[in-house]
């Protein structure tokens, strides 16, 4: 069918390289680049050797021009961007100076302030709609896979969609005091960032962790869930019609909140520029250098995740509740790609949407977030490559749940 240049090699980029190779009727060719050669390599020489024919190549994602060079080079049917956040931009214009097709899994960051927000890619929408190109963003897990959900409940199950619970458990245990499950400094942001949830056409702010609740999950068992703010609550608010009120809660344990507020607290986890020895270094970049690789924890991940959306909104005239979760062992992941289940959950939804537009079943020029387009057919991807979901039209709700305390660890 076609050729794909993956950008990046790690967690995430590691498992969508496994599954492209599985599904070597849709990859007939990938291009593996990145920052350190060394790493494409050696996923070509774990993988090579089947249909899909490999090739790698050294870039830095930080530079158009070596962008535009490598992809004139490669000349692919879309650019996978699984890479980190801070290159979104830089390779999304590398595809419109070449007219190629993009797709990454999390929203562009600036390296300098923590914002999780659409509007710097969505403003490159009228730029991919003349180009007649194709930008699909967010198709990971969460952002990915939630807004499948939301766009299948929407279509199949409700007249209107009024309340959406996103609820991401992770019931792995790596064994470590303090690791993080993908890159460090993109999760360290995200949990230290304020949380915020969307009511009534307006953002509502709360303290890191102020909102707690403990929720039963199906093969993992009760855990302390946090609301959050993550970055699909921005276009899902806007692309589901009538949508009264999204949140997003992620489990923690109590190790990783007691660690994470002692790095805050001796100031590990800012994004601030420090001078030491003559050298300004950043904080949260330091303390990546020193925690584990997230690419490390496979061997040593054991549990669950589960992780899913709950919906309650109206079909003819009645009442709905709705939940649609998929759960995902780590080991199974392991045993399959040598990978955990944080970057199995993101890398096979990653391949899934490259997939979707290469195939022509997700293509429309211009800049898209997933729920924009027919769930469908990734819906049924999802439970061919390894992702499958499971529905309870009867569900537990959070507003069921008593409230927990508010003060938590990371309150100061
Ligand atoms: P890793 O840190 O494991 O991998 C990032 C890769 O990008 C590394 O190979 C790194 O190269 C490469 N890279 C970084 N900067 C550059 C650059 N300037 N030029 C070229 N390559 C570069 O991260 P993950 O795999 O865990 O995460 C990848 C992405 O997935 C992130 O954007 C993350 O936010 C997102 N994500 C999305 C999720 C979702 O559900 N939507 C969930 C989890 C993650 P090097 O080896 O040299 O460091």
């Amino acid at each position: 069918m076609g050729k794909a240049l993956i950008i990046g090699a790690g967690g995430v980029a590691s498992v969508a390289v496994h599954k492209c190779v599985q599904n070597s009727e849709v990859f007939e060719e990938i291009c593996i680049a990145s920052r350190t050669k060394s790493k494409c390599d050696e996923l070509k020489a774990k993988l090579d050797g089947g249909k899909t024919k490999i090739t790698t190549a050294q870039v830095d994602a930080d530079n158009v021009d070596e962008l535009i060079a490598l992809i004139n080079e490669v000349k692919p049917d879309i650019v996978m961007n699984l890479a980190l956040p801070y290159q979104d931009l830089t390779i999304m214009d590398a595809c419109l100076a070449t007219k190629t097709n993009y797709m990454d899994t999390a929203n562009y960051e600036p390296e300098d302030t923590a914002k999780f927000e659409y509007s710097w890619q969505w403003d490159y929408k009228e730029r991919f709609e003349k180009a007649g190109i194709t930008a699909l963003l967010g198709s990971g897990f969460d952002p990915g896979v939630t807004g499948v959900f939301s766009a299948y409940a929407l279509k199949h199950y409700f007249d209107e969609i009024e309340y959406i619970d996103i609820l991401d458990c992770n019931g792995g245990d790596h064994g470590y005091p303090f690791a993080t499950n993908f890159n460090p400094e993109i999760n360290i942001r995200e949990v230290s960032a304020n949380g915020r949830y969307w009511e009534n056409g307006e953002w509502i702010e709360t303290k890191p962790m102020e909102i707690k609740r403990v929720y039963d999950f199906k093969e993992v068992g009760e855990k302390d869930m946090y609301l959050l703010y993550h970055e699909e609550l921005e276009s899902l608010a806007k692309n589901i019609p009538g949508l009264k009120r999204i949140r997003f809660f992620m489990t923690f344990g109590q190790s990783y909140l007691t660690h994470l507020k002692a790095l805050e607290n001796v100031g590990m986890t800012s994004i601030e520029p420090i001078e030491y020895e003559g050298k300004q270094i950043i904080p949260l970049q330091f303390l990546k250098a020193v925690l584990p690789d997230p690419a490390s924890l496979g061997p040593r991940t054991v549990g669950k995740t589960n992780i899913g959306c709950i919906f309650k909104g109206k079909k003819d005239g009645q009442d709905k509740t709705y939940y649609v979760y998929n759960i995902c062992d780590h080991q199974e992941c392991f045993k399959e790609v040598g990978s955990q289940a944080i970057s199995y959950t993101t890398g096979v939804p990653a391949m899934i949407g490259a997939a979707m537009v290469m195939t022509g079943k997700w293509n429309k020029p211009g800049v898209y977030n997933v729920e924009e387009f027919n769930p469908d057919p990734f819906m049924e991807e999802l439970n061919k490559w390894g992702l499958p979901w499971v529905e309870d039209f009867n569900p537990v709700l959070v507003d069921e749940l008593p409230e927990e305390a508010k003060e938590s660890e990371l309150v100061r």
